[in-house]
């Protein structure tokens, strides 16, 4: 999932470059005022947490690994989870439906919680099963075992238990103490968890979402899916503890270029070899960057972010953040300039384009008979695969080389409204459990999770992502697919807390 060290930087250079250069212009900032909601009432929801913590703990001992190669795929791990998970939530494999669905493997899992009013659209709480695998050579640096789900130092321990088996136990958690108690929910509530996030979620997630389309659901009224937990310090130049929300994600496409020509011996050559052909196009394409242009979902960005940050930074967040369609300020360019100055933030404003694959030759005597590579773009909206298909062939203007798309393409999302009654159930959500003391903004996510399958849909454009956690520092977040990956099992309290105030603000939307 999403890694914050990389995003810090962006930020540090953009504080760098534009404090540099004050700006005033004092009118541009007039009405950006704090867009943070004021006086929720904290709550504090009672949790069997010993229980809770166990449950964690064991699920972690599972190991639903993901693998890259793809017939690595350990079927009695997830086999085993799923028995788990009916002998650990007695009352929600009684109360709602559980359906093990996937294509052609099917590893996930999709429970529906019929509501008392079927009128109403249904909301979604998405999660994963699947963990990224622990490499060998970094097994001497685990303080735990990564599988072994130990409870120690008052943390419990292990890969997945922040990425994103957290998740899965917060939301069952919440099911089975409000079925204790009796609640149903007003509207239809769908857990959907999903097997293979980690490589894409081209079997689960993506057939569940269109399974649900083809039920006839009309519309999400919301989804909730994984992305960066609460933590101090997460935006760069804001030490606040802060909590972002993905409203929007960018797509996802691989693109192989090959040319097929004829090889021969080394001691005759060409003038131009396939390697040198391919080369060449994969040069020019670098050279033909996408153009730069500000999704909405980061004008929603900075003007909630925008106030909270440095002053003198505002007037460029301001003019993003009031910034129009189609038409580029001054001030906008000047942030686009800043912005492009790194990695992350830059990518949050075109459609990227990696090199990632290049693949050609096995003898130091034998020109190979082919060449290919392998580029992938991650879309902003509006980028098909055709249209980026047609920008390559237009970039390498190169009849012998020859264009498929590899992947699984996703499109880039819609956007989720973060001024709408999803949002605000969300916000309020947060601070009842975790407290006034904290910014609140939605973001634009570069990488994606699952959901995106969702909310590349017509049906839920509402998809909101945010790891409901808290960690206590930015270092904690080397856990993510790193080492000695953890969470404090006190927060892990409030993690079912959260779901468990979220299913009753779901009433309310
Ligand atoms: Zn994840």
């Amino acid at each position: 999932m999403l890694l914050r060290n990389k995003y810090a930087a962006a930020g540090l250079s953009l504080v760098a470059i534009i404090a540099a250069s004050a700006f005033a212009h004092a009118d541009d900032t007039q009405n950006f005022s704090s867009m943070q909601m004021e006086g929720v009432e904290q709550v504090t929801i009672d949790v069997d947490l010993d229980g809770a913590v166990e449950r964690l703990s064991r699920a972690v001992q599972f190991p639903t690994i993901s693998n890259q190669d793809r017939d690595d795929f350990d079927t009695a791990a997830f086999d085993d989870y799923h028995a788990f998970l009916v002998e650990a939530y007695p009352g929600v494999h009684e109360t709602l439906k559980r359906e093990i669905l996937g294509d052609p493997r099917p590893y996930s899992l999709l429970y529906t919680w019929e509501g008392k009013n079927p009128d109403l659209p249904p909301a979604l709480f998405y999660a994963h099963q699947d963990v990224v695998p622990v490499p060998d050579d970094s097994l001497d640096q685990w303080d735990q075992e990564p599988f072994s789900g130990v409870v120690a130092d008052g943390y419990i321990w292990g890969r997945g238990v922040l990425d994103d088996k957290n998740q899965i136990h917060g939301i069952l958690e919440a099911a089975e103490m409000k079925i204790k108690e009796g609640w149903q929910p007003e509207r239809t509530l769908y857990f959907v968890f999903g097997q293979d996030e980690e490589v894409g979620g081209p079997e689960g997630a993506r057939y569940i979402a269109e399974v649900l389309e083809k039920r006839g659901i009309e519309r999400f009224a919301f989804v909730m899916d994984e992305s960066a937990p609460l933590v101090p310090g997460l935006f760069p130049g804001l030490p606040d503890n802060t909590a972002l929300i993905g409203i929007a994600q960018k797509g996802f496409v691989s693109l192989e270029l090959a040319i097929n020509g004829v090889g021969g011996h080394s001691s005759q050559p060409p003038e131009e070899s396939n390697i040198g052909i391919l080369a060449k196009a994969i040069t020019r394409l670098e050279a033909a960057q996408f153009p730069y242009r500000i999704h909405p979902a980061l004008r929603h960005q900075y003007r909630y972010l925008g106030p909270e940050l440095d002053e003198t930074l505002q007037p460029l967040y301001a003019a993003v953040a009031f910034g129009k369609e189609g038409e580029m300020t001054d001030l906008e360019k000047q942030f686009v300039e800043v912005m492009a100055g790194d990695p992350v933030t830059r990518a949050m404003m075109r459609t990227t384009i990696a090199v990632t694959m290049f693949n050609a030759g096995i003898k130091d005597n034998v020109l190979p008979p082919s060449a290919t590579a392998v580029v992938n773009f991650r879309p902003m909206p509006g980028d098909t695969p055709d249209v980026i298909i047609e920008h390559v062939k237009k970039a390498i203007e190169d009849d012998r080389i020859t264009i498929r798309d590899i992947s699984a393409s996703t499109p880039a999302t819609a956007m989720a409204d973060p001024t709408g009654p999803g949002y605000k159930a969300l916000e309020k959500t947060i601070r009842q459990i975790w407290g006034n003391d904290l910014v609140v903004a939605p973001f634009f996510v570069i990488g994606g999770s699952d959901s995106k399958h969702f909310q590349a849909r017509p049906f839920a454009p509402d998809v909101f992502t945010i790891t409901g956690i808290q960690l206590e520092n930015t270092k904690e977040f080397e856990g993510f697919h790193g080492v000695n990956e953890r969470i404090r099992v006190d927060e892990y309290g409030k993690t079912i807390g959260f779901f468990y105030q979220m299913m009753d603000n779901l009433d309310d939307l």
